[in-house]
């Protein structure tokens, strides 16, 4: 099947044909990095800032618009478009400059998860994407393993796992439960709370524990999990 904007195209599973292929000869490369809404993880920020070098705070500032949604507040990071120019911050004439750790959302591109659990469709046509028309077929489950999902699905679980089932439930957070969830993504101010030997203690971190996680920032992302997860459980049993 080729995904010609049959019905089929909003059907595939992982062992489904997929074609395409994009590069740097399309007349379309880079339109899609242009007045798009990316909506970035903590992992996504995480990983573009390592590869930027840069600390949270700026990251966040420099390449970011965030705040807590009005009604859930629930943290809403989103990649900043140029004010002028429309086009992500980060995409230059040769593309995206911190491709080898680009966000989810730009890997999946052009597939979108549907709500059923292994389904995916085109969020475009071949007319705007064209890269849906060149030869090169894959399965779909060949595509997302080149595109470099799995860290990012597996980071995404342990994110998962730092809400409890009850405030997921409720889709709504209270104001101090989200802007402690933020923690995950501005990980300098996490880390700045781990310099403090009262904190330390008051979680029984081990030198051993703070050792590793200024060694590794994915190891200090999940321990920012584990501690959001503590709080939000102390916040539930008070409330
Ligand atoms: S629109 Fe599609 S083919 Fe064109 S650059 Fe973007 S992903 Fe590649
Ligand atoms: S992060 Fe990279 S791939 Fe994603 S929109 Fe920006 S330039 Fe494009």
């Amino acid at each position: 099947m080729r995904p010609d904007g049959s019905e089929k195209i909003n059907h595939l599973d992982e062992a489904s044909p997929f074609q395409f292929r994009c590069h740097g000869d399309l007349p379309c490369f880079t339109q899609c990095c242009r007045d798009v809404n990316v909506y970035l993880t903590p992992y996504d920020v995480l990983r573009m800032r390592s590869n930027l070098k840069m600390g949270s705070k700026d990251f966040l500032a420099k390449y970011t618009r965030y705040f807590l949604a009005e009604k859930t507040h629930l943290p809403v990071v989103q990649l900043r478009m140029n004010a002028k120019t429309l086009c992500c911050e980060l995409v230059t004439d040769e593309g995206c400059s911190v491709y080898q750790d680009r966000p989810w959302a730009c890997r999946m591109y052009p597939l979108d998860p549907t709500n059923r659990q292994g389904e995916y469709r085109a969020m475009v046509s071949e007319q705007k994407c064209l890269g849906l028309k060149e030869p090169g077929l894959l399965t779909v489950k060949e595509w997302l393993v080149g595109q470099g999902i799995e860290p990012y699905l597996l980071m995404d679980e342990v994110f998962e796992t730092a809400i409890p089932s009850v405030l997921v439930l409720s889709g709504k957070l209270e104001f101090g439960a989200g802007k402690l969830l933020f923690l995950a993504y501005d990980l300098d101010q996490f880390a700045a709370m781990l310099k403090d030997k009262s904190f330390r203690s008051s979680y029984e971190l081990s030198d051993e524990t703070i050792r590793q996680v200024e060694e590794d920032q994915e190891a200090l992302l999940r321990l920012a999990f584990t501690y959001i997860r503590s709080q939000m459980d102390e916040l539930l049993s008070t409330a």
